[in-house]
């Protein structure tokens, strides 16, 4: 069984197209995004990692919309996979702004390849 990452709220969930049993999130809308963050091509320690960027990101950020902390979370996994993910480019220039100032606040892991 695939053990992937859930974007909504960081925990891990079997299934990469499956809906998360920890939040009810519906798995992403990029299915290929999904896939790329699974046990298929991450080791568990990474995902795990990740998981922490997102419910860090949750706690420090109660506010922010779930739209906010994703794209935090986008810049993030760009940054450390580039060939593997492209995030959304905001019209808005501030709200990536935003974004990294989201980033900036969090301790950030390292993440590195397996
Ligand atoms: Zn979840």
């Amino acid at each position: 069984m695939t053990i992937a990452l859930c974007f909504a709220c960081g925990e891990l969930k079997r299934g990469a197209l499956c809906p998360c049993v920890a939040c009810d999130a519906e798995t992403d809308a990029d299915e290929r995004l999904a896939i790329s963050y699974s046990d298929h091509y991450l080791s568990v320690d990474v995902l795990k990692r990740f998981g922490r960027v997102i419910a860090d990101l949750r706690t420090a950020f109660p506010d922010a919309s779930a739209t906010e902390r994703r794209l935090a979370l986008d810049i993030f996994l760009y940054e450390h996979m580039p060939e593997r993910f492209r995030p959304r480019q905001p019209k808005d220039a501030s709200r990536m702004d935003r974004a990294r100032a989201m980033l900036d606040a969090v301790e950030l892991p390292k993440i590195t390849r397996t």
